[in-house]
């Protein structure tokens, strides 16, 4: 599998063997950077977004491949933003502003966990030998 903690997981935990390797099949086609919603990934890969957010909390729990963040929707632009900084200018300077389109950002916004890819993907495979144009 792409992540070690993919393997470790599917060792531990056989009843999630195939949910651990169909995430692992996707965590591998994205960039590093790439923020995971689950339920949006729950809805892509019609699995249960509760079991899905367990396997990519576990992965996140006990490797450094994916972490898990806090964050907040923009209501104008749909922006994600840092849960943690928003909550902290909100408190200091008693406003924050969106990351993406800069309007104020109102209180009470509800926060949502998605999981970050932390590690490159795999390099794509070799091109096959020969039949190669000059
Ligand atoms: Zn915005």
């Amino acid at each position: 599998m792409f992540l070690a903690g993919s393997e470790r997981l599917a060792a531990e935990k056989p009843q999630w063997r195939e949910l651990v390797g169909r995430v692992d099949g996707e965590l591998a086609t994205m960039r590093k950077g790439a923020e995971i919603d689950p339920a949006i990934l729950a809805r892509i890969m019609k699995v249960d977004p509760f079991d899905l957010e367990n396997v990519l909390r576990a992965l996140a729990g006990d490797e450094s491949d994916l972490s898990e963040r806090q964050r907040v929707v923009c209501p104008s632009c749909r922006t994600p933003n840092d849960a943690d900084r928003y909550a902290k200018q909100l408190a200091g300077e008693g406003e924050s502003r969106c990351t993406g389109c800069d309007e104020p950002l109102p209180s009470g916004l509800p926060r949502s966990t998605v999981f970050v890819l932390e590690v490159d993907p795999p390099p794509a495979p070799e091109p096959p030998r020969g039949n190669v144009p000059i």
